[in-house]
């Protein structure tokens, strides 16, 4: 009988698998743990709809399967996966399969946050310096169904894809920072730095930022980017480069600068100029197509300013850190949206920012208890019941040169469909009530 590949989940990663196994002639069977009527566009798939199992999974699902591909969201604590382990199938990614059929380089980046930022920013200088460059990934772009041929391939990858990749050969891997995040899935933070380590694994070239603490077990060829505060000076591949200097605005290259959004962002530049001089790229040249790079939104983007107060979208902040960062960047006297879905995290890392530069927290979502009982600030703090009334409250008490700043440190499933979903529910509210 011939064999058959098994797709765990019907989601972006399962679609782009089925559209890559069609393709090749390759047989599949697929399955997802929802039942039928939960899967948003399943009239797709009426042509191939006897090779799909939903919820339950059959007897023989298991029969004639060589290989299995587990799409990220898939839950490992699946019984599916453990009957899987023990008759010894492998188990692969969708990254593991591009990887068989591609030819171009491959440059990996992962890190708690930034990884989207730095595959875009990445994406944007390689291909204004004339290398031709995709970033896909864990950014939603499956690699699997990439139609033309690059020079470098930008593999965004988050813990999720790590957990089960098999093939790490990469000539460029990186980690942006590493903090706590994801406990929910991997139980504890060792286990999810070791995860994150995976990338190194087959590597040509290892680069971390010089702010990740535990490095006891790294590998010893890795090399650092990241800042030194006291004399402004910016580390690339692990040499204090003296050409380039920062102030708390702009960094400098000879009489070249341009503004950088937030100290971590500076961080996120420095990684792609590591890179870039990895890749033999002239600096000065990757300096200039920084100063074109487009923030993407969702991302502490200002949506609006009325009688002098700004209004910031930050729905992608799903954890402390990046909050954090969104804090750091903005100037005081800021009105905070805080909350959403909840999360195994310590809110109490936010509580001296919040003390020195937060007015006012307003609480949305359902772990707004938690977070409180966490949170250790001297701030007048508000529930509110959706974003509606979040704006309508923020308005009421903002001042002019205030920032409103939604920036949740916490998923948005609660409520929303997505961070996507999120954001675009703030910047209506905003449009609507703010005027
Ligand atoms: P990821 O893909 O890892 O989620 P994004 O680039 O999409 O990262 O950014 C997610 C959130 O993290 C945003 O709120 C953003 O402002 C913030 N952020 C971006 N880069 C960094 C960084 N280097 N350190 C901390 N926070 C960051």
């Amino acid at each position: 009988m011939e064999m058959k590949k098994l797709i765990l989940g019907l989601g972006v990663t399962g679609r782009s698998c089925i559209e890559f196994f069609t393709h090749n002639n390759i047989d599949f069977k697929i399955f997802d743990t929802r039942t039928k009527n939960m899967i948003d566009e399943i009239s797709d798939y009426e042509s191939i709809q006897e090779k799909i199992y939903f919820s339950e999974t059959p007897k023989d699902l298991l029969n004639n399967i060589d290989e299995v591909i587990v799409s990220p969201g898939f839950n490992p604590k699946h019984k599916l996966l453990e009957d899987i382990s023990k008759s010894s199938i492998p188990i692969i990614t969708d990254i593991d399969l591009f990887k068989r059929s591609n030819q171009a380089k491959i440059i990996s980046i992962t890190g708690t946050n930034g990884k989207t930022t730095v595959v875009s920013m990445l994406e944007h200088v390689l291909n204004g310096c004339g290398c031709t460059s995709i970033a896909c990934g864990n950014n939603g772009k499956s690699p699997l169904t990439l139609k033309e041929n690059y020079k470098y391939i930008i593999l965004e990858l988050s813990s999720y894809q790590l957990e089960y990749m098999t093939d790490f050969t990469s000539h460029v891997s990186l980690i942006t920072n590493i903090t706590y995040d994801h406990i929910e899935r991997h139980e504890s933070f060792q286990k999810y730095l070791n995860i994150k380590k995976n990338i190194f694994k087959s590597s040509s070239n290892l680069l971390a930022s010089n702010l990740i603490k535990d490095i006891t077990n790294f590998p010893k060829n890795i090399r650092f980017f990241g800042i030194e505060n006291k004399n402004n000076t910016c580390l690339i591949n692990n040499k204090w480069n003296k050409k380039i200097i920062f102030n708390n605005k702009k960094i400098y290259l000879n009489n070249d600068s341009f503004e950088y959004k937030g100290m971590h962002n500076l961080y996120n530049i420095l990684a792609v100029l590591s890179i870039s001089e990895i890749l033999d790229i002239n600096i000065e040249k990757c300096f200039g197509k920084l100063k074109s790079y487009k923030y993407l939104p969702h991302r502490i983007e200002c949506i609006k300013s009325h009688n002098n107060t700004s209004w910031y979208n930050d729905s992608k902040s799903t954890n402390c850190d990046s909050t954090k960062a969104a804090l750091e960047f903005l100037d005081k006297d800021i009105i905070l949206i805080l909350g959403g879905s909840k999360k195994e995290i310590n809110y109490n890392s936010l509580s001296n920012i919040i003390n020195e530069k937060v007015k006012l927290i307003i609480f949305l979502g359902e772990n707004k208890d938690y977070i409180k009982t966490q949170l250790d600030v001297d701030v007048p703090t508000f529930d509110v019941d959706d974003m509606n009334q979040a704006i309508t409250l923020s308005k009421k008490h903002a001042k002019p040169y205030d920032s409103v700043l939604l920036s949740p440190a916490s998923p948005s499933f609660d409520m929303y469909n997505d961070y996507i979903d999120r954001g675009i529910a703030f910047i209506k509210a905003v449009e609507n009530i703010v005027n």
